[in-house]
């Protein structure tokens, strides 16, 4: 008999109900001891077909979804199209070992020196099980097991973890939630999850045990999964869901609590493609441009020219409006090719990361700036420039240099290191603005990496620690006059958000999807309701302490089912 409720970690808000339908590989180890025929030429050229097969298809599928997935999946291809890895598969063919199985180990060698590299590396080596699985599957003539292609029915899809390649093509009509075994916060299920604005429980223990077919009531607000649930729960769940949808639609406008105060909603983009869902949702601007996002698959630096064309069209599509681009953010969890660490690392996350890179690499910020300054002037987007990874005044002090040296008077800094933000009044003395970012403040305050999924429940950026860091940024960007936003994932809860606010924060960017939940709870509350909430959310001990004595202060949220 299996329990009636699983408990994960809520990381897309939203109800969804209906069949578990679980998403199996089940393409089987190729027999250890298979072997060609003895045409090795003819074996090496099926494999090097079977492995740009699946990076082509891989390729595709991105460019079809388009935005975060595109870059995902586009990084996917390039591991298929690994020059070493292609070495080791003609290696094994040379001996005798059939196509099938030489794809099999040289994978497995590529994904031990992902796991023994750590950190974002090693959070990419499921990833290399898929591409395996359908390489294996091409040569062996394998359909590849997933997604029903015509459901009868809306379905639950339940999996250990979902690859890049199997969601982005999903609607969201036929898939009303996600619950996988694995993943945290800042998995690519969780990151998917909130671009298509499907439910999602990640890191839910048990998942893989739930029977196909099973009715599952999932909450990915609470990370609550009920299995089998009465058809009263379910009927009160989707009613909850549907009043919440309608009370979010009826709030519109410029971002603002319910005195009045402005509190900019902006939106988080990669590039061109995010641009188009953004202003759908009324984003007041970009308070984050990833743009290390566009040239994830760049083995050159891209030159200023073909920067400057992203650039235009994103600040065309913003005119009159601000837009906040972050230089690049390279190194750990975002490694560029172009932009490599002097030497491997024990640990990229505290490494040569962010603005670090850009001393050792001047002329390439040089560049970018060249291309920002250049696509800038044409358009009346209100341009601003910020470093990732600060960790010192000095470091702001050098960036601010060589944005003004480009033509670019308004640079500021990302609040990510605990020391930039205990030390916020030095930096604000010297640069324009704040852009807080809580992911990696979160993953530096509990030292907890953001890509390590058994450390999800650390990950909590409703930690008081990271609340009280957070204060402490805003009150000294307050005390200077400058702005400070906040643009981790954080701002994208309903509740964080009208703490921040309370705590002193500026303004909030975020995934698009997100932005009509944030409007629609800072309508509901005043500046004291989220002052309230901030204040009992920094006097309790933990993060689930802090979450709830911050709801209790703002009662409004439960009727938005929020
Ligand atoms: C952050 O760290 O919160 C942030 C916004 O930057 P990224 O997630 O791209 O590291
Ligand atoms: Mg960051």
């Amino acid at each position: 008999m299996h329990a009636d409720r699983l408990a994960g970690l809520g990381v897309s808000p939203g109800a969804g109900y209906g069949p578990a339908h679980r998403l199996v590989r089940d393409v089987p180890e190729p027999p250890r001891a298979a072997r060609h025929g003895g045409d090795a030429r003819a074996e090496l050229l099926r494999a090097e077909q079977a492995l740009e097969r699946v990076a082509a298809d891989l390729a595709a599928r991105g460019d079809q979804a388009g935005g975060e997935a595109r870059d995902v999946l586009a990084a996917q291809a390039m591991m298929a199209r690994d020059p070493d890895l292609a070495a080791r598969v003609a290696e094994l063919i040379e001996q005798g070992v059939a196509a099938s199985r030489a794809v099999f180990d040289a994978f497995a060698g590529y994904r031990e020196l992902l796991a023994a590299a750590g950190g974002y590396l090693a959070a990419r080596a499921a990833d290399l099980d898929d591409i395996r699985d359908r390489v294996v599957a091409a040569l062996e003539g394998l359909a590849l097991p997933g997604l029903p292609a015509d459901p009868a029915e809306p379905y639950v899809l339940v999996a250990r973890d979902l690859a890049p390649a199997d969601t982005v093509l999903l609607d969201p009509a036929t898939v009303v939630a996600f619950v996988t075994e694995e993943g945290g916060p800042t998995s690519h299920t969780a990151i998917l999850a909130r671009a298509l604005g499907v439910p999602a429980v990640v890191g839910c223990a048990g998942a893989g045990a739930i029977p196909p077919g099973t009715p599952l009531l999932v909450d990915g607000s609470t990370g609550v999964v009920r299995l089998s649930p009465d058809e009263d729960e379910v009927a009160r769940a989707v009613r909850a869901a549907e009043q919440s949808t309608a009370l979010l639609a009826a709030v519109s406008g410029a971002g603002a609590t319910a005195d009045g105060h402005a509190v900019p909603l902006l939106a988080n983009v990669g590039g061109p493609a995010d641009i188009a869902p953004a202003l759908a949702a009324g984003a007041e601007g970009v308070g984050l441009f990833r743009t290390e996002f566009l040239f994830l698959d760049r083995v050159d630096p891209p030159t200023w020219e073909e920067q400057q064309d992203a650039y235009r069209e994103v600040f065309e599509a913003f005119s009159g409006s601000r837009v906040i681009v972050r230089v690049l953010d390279a190194g750990a969890d975002k490694p560029l090719d172009f932009l490599p660490p002097p030497a491997p690392e024990p640990n990229p996350a505290l490494g040569e990361r962010g603005v670090r890179l850009f001393r050792r690499f001047p002329e390439v910020l040089a560049a970018q700036l060249e291309a920002l300054a250049r696509a800038a002037k044409g358009t009346s987007a209100r341009v601003q420039v910020m470093a990732p990874m600060v960790a010192t005044a000095e470091e702001a002090v050098w960036f601010g240099e060589a944005c003004r040296a480009a033509g670019l008077p308004s640079a500021g800094v990302m609040i990510e290191i605990p020391a930039a933000a205990l030390r916020a009044a030095d930096l604000a003395a010297v640069t324009g603005f704040f852009s807080i970012g809580t992911n990696d403040l979160t993953q530096y305050t509990l030292a907890a990496d953001r890509e390590a999924g058994a450390l999800a429940g650390l990950q909590d950026p409703w930690h008081p620690a990271v609340l009280d860091l957070v204060a402490l940024t805003a009150a000294a960007a307050g005390g200077s006059g400058r702005d400070c936003g906040v643009c981790g994932e954080a701002a994208a809860d309903p509740a964080l958000a009208c703490v921040f606010v309370g705590l002193g924060v500026t303004s909030l960017s975020m995934a698009a999807s997100a932005l009509p939940r944030v409007r629609a709870a800072l309508a509901r509350h005043t500046v004291d309701d989220c002052r309230r909430a901030a204040a009992a959310a920094r006097a309790a001990g933990t993060a689930s302490a802090a979450r709830a004595a911050a709801r209790a202060e703002l009662p409004a949220l439960a009727d938005l089912s929020l």
